[in-house]
């Protein structure tokens, strides 16, 4: 099945986007999680939400659940791990699932963080973000997962099914679970080392020789998630439309520049859905 857009993230763009293009009638998909996104369920107090002054994150949360519910908008619960231009249409990876949709709107989020030192660079020569994508790279190599989330940890679940030895450094303080050969260690990572692929981990207090590293964060690059679109510094370049470089591709939210607020990426995800919509009724 080919869906007329895609939707890549459920943070507040991400929800607007799917709102407006369901109002206008297209066949969408949207991708994301239960929680819609982190950086809403953390905040204790927002005060600029249009209409609900002092209103808890959750909250909020849950007033944009009821709304995609009663437009019975529905989330796919899926990582995109890349999109790829055919041409005429968009082809997205979800570990070995893939989905067509003849438009896509890149609704992300940013890493607040800065990469690992040497995470850009090895890029495809050892650094992953996608173990169901890459695993089969790594059977029986060392590799090392450096988790801020987890889902990470099942992706390190699945690697030790492969790799010959899995460390797993996690970037938060909650509860793991992790398969018994798994080596935690908890500690800081400051570079990735190698030399035409990867061959180290630095940590601060340690060095981890490894064949592979996979840094598991919310959100990847966008240069990693959709080759070939052009960015200006972390952010996704667009015009006032929202349009990216690539025909049909959109971009909104944080994803599309500062500031980082929900309105703002509330207000940007409506003008890259009605602009996709123009831009497939002239498909037509
Ligand atoms: P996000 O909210 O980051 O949502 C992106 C979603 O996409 C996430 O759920 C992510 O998991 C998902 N995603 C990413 N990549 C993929 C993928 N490949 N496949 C599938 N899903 C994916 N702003 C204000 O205006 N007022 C405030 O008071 C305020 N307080 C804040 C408090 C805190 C603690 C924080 C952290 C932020 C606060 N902000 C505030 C900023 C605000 O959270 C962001 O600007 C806003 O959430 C951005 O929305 P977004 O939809 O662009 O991205």
């Amino acid at each position: 099945m080919r869906y007329d857009i895609a939707i890549i993230g459920s943070g507040p763009a991400g929800i607007s986007a799917a709102i407006n293009a369901t109002i206008r009638n297209k066949k969408i998909i949207l991708f994301g999680n239960d929680d819609l996104s982190a950086k809403l369920v953390k905040a204790p107090s927002i005060d600029n939400y249009l209409g609900f002054y002092d209103i808890s994150g959750k909250d909020l949360k849950d007033k944009f659940k009821t709304h995609l519910d009663e437009m019975k908008i529905e989330i796919t619960k899926a990582k995109i791990n890349n999109v790829y231009s055919m041409g005429d249409y968009f082809s997205l990876m979800a570990g070995d699932e893939i989905f067509e949709s003849s438009a896509v709107i890149i609704a992300t989020g940013v890493e607040y963080g800065k990469p690992i030192k040497g995470e850009e660079e090895f890029l495809g020569k050892g650094v992953g973000y996608c173990a169901t994508c890459d695993a089969p790279l790594y059977r029986d190599k060392k590799v090392a997962v450096i988790g801020y989330n987890h889902e990470a940890e099942e992706d390190a679940n699945f690697l030790s099914e492969i790799a010959s030895k899995t460390y797993f450094i996690p970037m938060h303080k909650n509860e793991l679970n992790l398969n018994e050969n798994i080596e935690v260690i908890k500690d800081f990572p400051l570079e990735i080392k190698g030399d035409k692929l990867v061959n180290k981990l630095q940590l601060r207090s340690q060095d981890l020789d490894v064949d592979g590293v996979f840094v598991m964060k919310d959100s990847a690059s966008p240069k990693a998630l959709v080759p070939g679109i052009e960015t200006e510094g972390v952010h996704i370049k667009v015009n006032i439309n929202m349009e990216t470089n690539i025909p049909g591709c959109f971009a909104c939210g944080d994803c599309a520049g500062k500031p980082y607020q929900y309105l703002k990426s509330a207000g940007q995800g409506q003008i890259a859905a009605l602009n996709a919509v123009s831009y497939l009724d002239k498909k037509k």
